[in-house]
Formats: structure tokens, C-alpha cells, sequence
């Protein structure tokens, strides 16, 4: 039976090494990091999630300001916002809540933020970064999933990694993280399932990670035996929320595996954190 790799626990340590660094560099600059959140569009889903960034936010001793704006933003306006931003030197970092009205462009208006203001690692120079294997911020769900695999000491060199689902926030960015550590590397998709060619590829995985968003994608008996499982996916089937992996089959055979919800879900936030006081520091070291 599989251990839990369970987020939490881990979110926790991170934490309290985030909170230290944040000390030291409050004792050292006199002023703590600034992450800003822009909100457009209320929406109960992205209220929450802001709730959270706020409280995580404040323990750890960045401060966080929530910028509302109503619903009819201009696409002119919303961006003159995030140049104003993006010259405030009392701001560190940025996220743009999604989702956005219908009127705005999220790729153009997140293209706008600056790299060095980026919290959310999405900016196509830091994706770049990633490729080019020099990075210290990333996409918070790709960044939670490499910790949770850093968490079981598996060493990644040579091993078979499977990845399940190709999105810009977890599985593009997860195939390069991997690569850059010499796993041997699969990043699986919609057209390798509408092949018939997920379930060879699942089976030969040593370390499976899979971000798509559908309940049962991966049935358990698919799981190598021993394999290290991390299910991004969250579905809600009934009253229960599961991942996109069969629970029950896969932990009977897997060595470790996220539960669901609690594996990758808690990690997330917390990355958020580290990639905004990563960017202070850069912007430290840049006036230094
Ligand atoms: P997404 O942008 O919709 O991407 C899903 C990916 O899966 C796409 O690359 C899609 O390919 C691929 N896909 C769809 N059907 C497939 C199939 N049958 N076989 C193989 N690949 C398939 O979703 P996402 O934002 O990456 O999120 C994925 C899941 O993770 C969702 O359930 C989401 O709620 C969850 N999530 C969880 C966390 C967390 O904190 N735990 C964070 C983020 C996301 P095409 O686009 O080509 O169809």
C-alpha cells in the first residue's frame, strides 16, 4: 500500500523557511516583499483562492493588497493599471486573478505585467528561464509538484517520468522541469489518448504526474508497481472531489501518491509566496 504524499506537512516547512528569509531581508532592506492582486471579475471560486493568498500572505510577513476593479475594465485601462504597477517600486509582484470579463484579453494583460514583477512565473521570459534550465520562479502548480517529488528523495536521473495532460501551467512547464533533471521524459496529451497509447505509456512510468481534469483517466491497474504518483487533477464526482487517477488501485500498487484533495492543492499558494519574495530578492540585488 502507498505512503500519502500529503502537501500540507510540506507547505508548512517551506513556510517557516520563507517566513526566516523574509525576516532576514525585513532586518536587512527595512521594508518587506508586496505581492498585488488584481480582481476584475467576483467570482466565488477566485474569492477564495484570494482569501487564502491574503492569509498566507500576512503569516509569513509579505504584504498583500487586493486591487478591485468593476467588471467593466477596458482591456486600455486594465493594462495602464498594470503599468502603474510595474513602475511602483513599492510593489514586488503581481497576479491577475482569472478569470477576466469576456471584453479582456488574459494573455495580452498578463503579457503586460513585467517579468520581474511576474508572481505567477507565467511570464514567457520566465517560462524561457525554465527551458534555458536558470530558474528561481515558475508556475506555482509545476513548482508544487517538483517539490513534492524533491520531498520523497526519489533521484530523477535516468528514471522513466510520465506526464499526463500538456498545459502551460503544469504539464508543458513539468516536461522541462523533469528534463533539466535528467529524467528520460513523456509528456502525454489528448492526442496520445485518442491513439489508445496512454495506458502503454502510464505503465512504463516510474515517476507519473497527471494534470488533465478528468475523473478515472487513469485507471489504477495502469499504475507501474512502485511508481511515485502525483495527481494534479481535481474533479468533482457527486458530492466528492477525486483527482484524474483511480485512487484505490493505483495507491494498492504505487509506492507514494498524492491524495486528492491534499496533495498538490496546499503547495500551490505557498509557491505563490516563494516566487514573490524570489522576485524581491532579484529587485534587491539589483539596486545593490
Ligand atoms: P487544462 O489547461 O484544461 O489542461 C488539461 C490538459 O490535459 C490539456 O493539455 C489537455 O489537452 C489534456 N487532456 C485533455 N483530455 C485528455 C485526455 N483524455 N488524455 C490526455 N490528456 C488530456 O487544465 P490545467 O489547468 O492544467 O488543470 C488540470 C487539472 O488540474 C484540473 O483538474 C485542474 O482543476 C487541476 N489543477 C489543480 C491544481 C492544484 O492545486 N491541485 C492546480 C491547477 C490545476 P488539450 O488541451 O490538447 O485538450
Amino acid at each position: 500500500m502507498a505512503t500519502l504524499l500529503k502537501g500540507k506537512p510540506l507547505a508548512d516547512k517551506i513556510k517557516v523557511a520563507i517566513t526566516q528569509e523574509v525576516t532576514e531581508l525585513v532586518a536587512r532592506y527595512g521594508r518587506a516583499p508586496k505581492l498585488v492582486a488584481i480582481q476584475a471579475l467576483e467570482n466565488a471560486a477566485s474569492s477564495v483562492y484570494i482569501k487564502n493568498q491574503k492569509k498566507v500572505a500576512e503569516s509569513l510577513g509579505i504584504e498583500y493588497e487586493l486591487m478591485e476593479f468593476p467588471a467593466g475594465i477596458s482591456q486600455s485601462e486594465l493594462e495602464k493599471v498594470i503599468k502603474r504597477l510595474n513602475s511602483d517600486k513599492s510593489v514586488t509582484a503581481m497576479i491577475l486573478q482569472l478569470p477576466l470579463p469576456g471584453q479582456i484579453d488574459a494573455g495580452r494583460a498578463l503579457s503586460v505585467i513585467s517579468p520581474d514583477k511576474d508572481a505567477e512565473g507565467m511570464h514567457p521570459q520566465n517560462v524561457g528561464k525554465i527551458l534555458l534550465g536558470k530558474y528561481s520562479i515558475g508556475p506555482c502548480t509545476a513548482m508544487a509538484v517538483m517539490e513534492l517529488l524533491a520531498s520523497t528523495g526519489v533521484d530523477l536521473y535516468g528514471k522513466e517520468a510520465v506526464i499526463v495532460g500538456h498545459s502551460e501551467i503544469a504539464g508543458k512547464p513539468l516536461g522541462l522541469m523533469l528534463l533539466n533533471k535528467f529524467a528520460t521524459t513523456t509528456v502525454c496529451h489528448i492526442a496520445t489518448d485518442k491513439r489508445g497509447a496512454l495506458a502503454d505509456h502510464v505503465r512504463r512510468a516510474e515517476v507519473l504526474i497527471v494534470a488533465v481534469g478528468k475523473a478515472s483517466l487513469i485507471k489504477g491497474d495502469w499504475v507501474r508497481d512502485q511508481a511515485i504518483v502525483i495527481d494534479v487533477g481535481i474533479n468533482k464526482v457527486g458530492e466528492r472531489i477525486v483527482g484524474d487517477v483511480e485512487f484505490e488501485g493505483a495507491s494498492a500498487k504505487a509506492s507514494q501518491i498524492t491524495p486528492v484533495p491534499g496533495g498538490v492543492g496546499p503547495l500551490t499558494t505557498t509557491m505563490l509566496m516563494r516566487n514573490t519574495v524570489e522576485q524581491f530578492k532579484a529587485q534587491l540585488a539589483g539596486i545593490e
